[in-house]
Order: structure tokens, then sequence, then C-alpha cells
């Protein structure tokens, strides 16, 4: 039985964050600055990632994961992004698409995809942006003609956190383009990878979140086994996407408490260049003990100095 102590976390979550924060201080901490600033993709972070099973974090147990539930998930992706915020990108996609299988996939596909994607055999993209459209989801042209036991698939994708390295890349497709409104003839396909005729086709360069790999992806006459359609009913993609991406919304509002966490940590403040030892430095300790807390990103507050 869990018990609970006085943060509100029960000592199984105290456990799995305590892990995730020592791994962020050895493994992510000393090398996220050079990787940063090189755009190098974290291949040894990820790989030890997958051997400390975080890529079946949010998976439920019976797939193989660790059955964490959104709270904890939060917490771990805060600690992440205290390291280095592109790590974040690189689980985030995978866990909607967790999500997606989970919640909507049927017995073969929770099957076939969870138990790989608890490991990180299988790493997983998401994908619904395209050139000619980001928020206005249901314009987009992507093209998937049921034929036999296949779906052939046409079309560009933008945007793809995680577009080059991925296995797996759920992908909203329009399977009728007639229907009005459109997205009755939207449909998710679980793409993947090993079927020719898709592929990440340009790295788009960034201005920050450098590392993860942001991507374009073309389907040319990708043929993709009809088995693959999310819950194997046409029609139901748009819904699907959007339940989806409130697990990539909780991701995304945990990095900048994660990253707000480690400039308290590092006493950064905008614009402040000034190394450690400077006087308007000193000053500003100074300041912080005769106040005797600080604003912590949390709500929270730090007594003294740091
Ligand atoms: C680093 C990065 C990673 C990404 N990763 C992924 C990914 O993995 N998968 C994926 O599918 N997509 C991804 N995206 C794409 C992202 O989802 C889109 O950028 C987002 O949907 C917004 O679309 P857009 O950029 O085309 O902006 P637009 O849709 O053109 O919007 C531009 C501005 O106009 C506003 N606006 C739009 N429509 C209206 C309206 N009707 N009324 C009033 N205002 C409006 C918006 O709020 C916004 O401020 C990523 C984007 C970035 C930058």
């Amino acid at each position: 039985m869990a018990t609970t102590v006085d943060d509100g976390l029960t000592t199984e979550q105290r456990d799995v964050i305590a892990l995730v924060r020592d791994f962020v201080d050895r493994e992510i901490i000393p090398v996220a600055h050079h990787l940063e600033y090189d755009d190098t993709y974290p291949e040894q972070i990820v790989g030890k990632m997958k051997e400390l099973g975080f890529f079946g974090f949010a998976i439920d147990e019976q797939w193989g994961g660790a059955g964490l539930n959104m709270e904890t998930y939060a917490r771990i992706c805060e600690e992440i992004a205290r390291g280095w915020m592109s790590i974040t990108g690189v689980i985030n996609t995978h866990f909607i698409v967790a999500f997606l299988v989970q919640q909507f996939g049927t017995d073969e596909q929770k099957q076939r995809f969870l138990p790989r994607m608890a490991t990180g055999e299988y790493h997983a993209a998401f994908s619904m942006s395209e050139p000619n459209c980001g928020s206005d989801v249901q314009a987009i042209r992507t093209r998937a003609v049921r034929d036999d036991g296949f779906y052939v698939i046409d079309g560009t994708k933008m945007w793809v956190t995680n577009g080059e390295r991925s296995t797996v890349v759920a992908t909203l497709v329009k399977t009728d383009p007639t229907t009005r409104p459109a997205h009755k003839g939207m449909s998710c396909i679980l793409a993947e990878k090993k079927y020719p005729g898709l592929s990440a086709s340009k790295h788009i360069h960034k201005l920050g979140y450098k590392g993860v790999e942001t991507t374009e992806l073309v389907f040319e006459n990708n043929r993709q086994p009809a088995a693959n359609l999310l819950g194997g009913v046409e029609g139901k993609g748009f819904q699907q996407m959007m339940a989806a991406i409130e697990v990539g919304r909780i991701n995304v509002a945990s990095r900048g408490v994660g990253v707000a966490q480690r400039a308290f940590e590092l006493d950064l403040r905008p614009g402040d260049r000034r190394a450690p030892g400077d006087p308007v430095q000193a000053r500003r300790h100074g300041d912080q003990a005769r106040s005797g807390a600080a604003a912590h990103p949390e709500g929270g507050a730090h007594q003294g100095p740091r």
C-alpha cells in the first residue's frame, strides 16, 4: 500500500522522480550545453533511457511499462527539462502515441505496438501538421486510399518531432476528402517506417530546442497494412489526435516548470550575463538573504541565499 508524504506524492512517485533526477544530474546536465550548441542528437542519453525503462513510464504494466499516472509523468518531464528541455521532446511524441494506442487501438494493435514501445525498441512520432496547415488541422491534404489489405498514402507532413529516428508515426490522413465537415473523413494510421515510400526528407533548423530532430516527412505511394488503421475504423482520426495532444500539452507545460527550476537553481535572470563573483551578483545575493525568501517556480519559497 502506497504511503503519502507531506508533498502529496506517494513513496513510489518520489522514488521514480528521484531516479530521474539522479539520471538528469549525472547523464544530462554535464553534456546538455555542448549538445544543444552543436545541435547533436543525444544518442547515448536516449540509449540509457531505454535501458532504464524511461520509454515505458506512461505505458500500462500489462504491456511491460511502469503504468505511471499523468501527475508522475508531469513531474518526470519537469526533472528532465531541468537538465535539458530537448530530451522531453524525445519522449513527448512517444507517449502521445502510446496514449493513442492504449485508448483507441484494437487489441491486436495494443499487443503489437505497446510492448515494443515500452522497451523503446519502437520509438513513436506523431504527425498532423503539413506545409499548408498547422492549427487548421482539417485542411490536411495527405491522402490514404484503401487498396485490398493496404492503405496507400501520399502527401507531405511538416514539423515532425522525432521524424527521422522514429520507427512508427501516428499519421493523420484523409481517407475521404469529400465529407463535410472535413474531420469526418479523417483517420489515423500507425505508419511504420519499414514499409517503403516513407522518409524524413529534410531536417528543419530551429533557433533553439536543438538536438531533438524536427523533420519534414514524405509519403510516396507508401503502403501500410490496413491493420495499422488506428482502432480499425475510418473517420475517427481527428477526435483521436485531439484527445492525444492533451498528453503532449502536459509534457510541454512541465517543460516550462523544469526550465524555470533550473534557472532558479543557477540564479539566472533574463539578460543576466555576469559571472559569479561580480559585484552586482554579490549585491543581489545579499538582497535575497536580507529578504529571506525568493520566488520559486513552483509557487513555494526557498529560504536564504542559494
Ligand atoms: C518545434 C516544433 C515541433 C513541432 N512538432 C510537431 C509534431 O511532432 N507533430 C505535428 O503534427 N506538428 C508539430 N509541430 C507543428 C505545430 O503543431 C504547429 O506549429 C501548430 O499547430 C501551429 O501551426 P502553424 O505553425 O502552422 O501556425 P498557424 O496555424 O499558421 O498559426 C499562426 C498564428 O495564427 C493563429 N491562428 C491560427 N488560426 C487562427 C484562427 N482561425 N483565428 C485566429 N487566430 C488563428 C495561431 O494561434 C497562431 O498564433 C511542431 C512545431 C514546432 C515549432
